[in-house]
């Protein structure tokens, strides 16, 4: 879906540091925070199409220190930036955490990016690094992240290199699944697919109140799961995955994505491999660990529950 100019040589590292300004916090449910940023340093970010499930990572500073970042902003970034930045000590560090671009606007007067953060309470009740910077964010703000340079990623740029992990090849049918930390990725991919594609997708909130509108040419059936009455993370989306498969809506041509508490995408690969879909040309990702702090699914456990 990437389309790129096939005359720009490959020589840089596709991702670097931008600065950004929140020009609007917005909330779009009780569990939703939509966060628009601006500044002359979006101009380049991005990619050369669809953004789709496209991820930044979220440079945060702990509260009241000065984040040391890991190259001038709009410098390069050399391959190993994040092993050199975790050898960094705090306060100046930080903390890093995945977002994904849920809109990326560009005009004239300049380039504007929607991320929408998932305000999750941790154990204990206190918000991790990436829920407390939302909950107190405020226009005029600056902010940083690393995220793709849109004039340094090319044909030859490997689509995971840049962000990218949608990657549906010739599939015709597909299956999303997530959670709230997936709805934007999903949001997002659903809003780029052609019409002659079909699936489903579900996607499981913790309120109905957090359902949000989303637009597809595609023929992919949207389903939208909550927890409200105290229903257990997962459970429902886990049923409707599992419903699916036995309706004969997931199989050996289907290509699946799925995204979501690092344990529920587990249980949905095995429940997605045994219906006979084909894991090495399919996208499983936790995008957080339950217990662990941190995105993704090899987080920090966390020693002060
Ligand atoms: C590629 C990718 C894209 C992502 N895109 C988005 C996005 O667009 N929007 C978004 O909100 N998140 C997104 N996430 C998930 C987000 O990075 C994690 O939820 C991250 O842990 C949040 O950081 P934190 O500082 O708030 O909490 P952390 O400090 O990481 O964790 C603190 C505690 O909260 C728990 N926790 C973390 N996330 C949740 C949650 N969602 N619900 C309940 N408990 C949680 C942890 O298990 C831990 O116990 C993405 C992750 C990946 C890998």
């Amino acid at each position: 879906m990437l389309q790129m100019a096939a005359s720009v040589p490959v020589t840089r590292h596709p991702v670097r540091v931008f600065e950004a300004v929140v020009a609007e916090v917005r909330d779009l449910g009780p569990h939703f925070r939509r966060i628009t940023f601006a500044g002359p340093s979006l101009q380049n970010f991005g990619v050369p199409g669809p953004t789709l499930d496209l991820r930044i990572k979220m440079l945060l500073p702990v509260p009241g220190h000065a984040l040391q970042l890991p190259c001038a902003v709009d410098g390069t970034l050399e391959q190993g930036w994040y092993q050199a930045w975790l050898r960094q000590e705090q306060p100046g560090r930080g903390f890093v955490r995945s977002y994904t671009v849920r809109t990326l606007r560009r005009s004239p007067a300049g380039a504007e990016l929607d991320v929408d953060f998932v305000l999750h309470a941790a154990p204990g009740g206190h918000a991790g690094p990436g829920t407390a910077w939302a909950q107190n964010a405020v226009p005029g703000q600056r902010a940083w992240f690393v995220g793709p340079d849109v004039t340094a990623v090319t044909t030859a740029t490997p689509l995971p290199e840049a962000g990218i992990n949608w990657k549906p090849g010739a599939a015709r049918h597909v299956l999303l699944a997530g959670d709230e930390t997936a709805v934007p990725a999903i949001s997002s991919i659903l809003g780029a697919l052609p019409e002659h594609l079909s699936g489903e997708a579900f996607l499981e909130v913790p309120a109905a109140g957090d359902i949000l509108p989303l637009a597809s040419d595609s023929r992919v059936r949207v389903t939208w799961l909550n927890r409200d009455g105290g229903v257990p993370r997962g459970q429902r989306l886990e049923r409707a995955v599992a419903d699916a498969v036995s309706n004969g809506d997931a199989g050996s041509g289907t290509y699946a994505w799925v995204g979501a508490e690092a344990e529920t995408v587990r249980d949905l690969r095995r429940c997605l491999v045994g219906a006979g879909v084909d894991a090495r040309m399919s996208e499983f990702r936790g995008y957080w660990s339950l217990g662990k702090a941190g995105s993704g699914a090899n987080g920090v456990p966390l020693t002060d529950p």
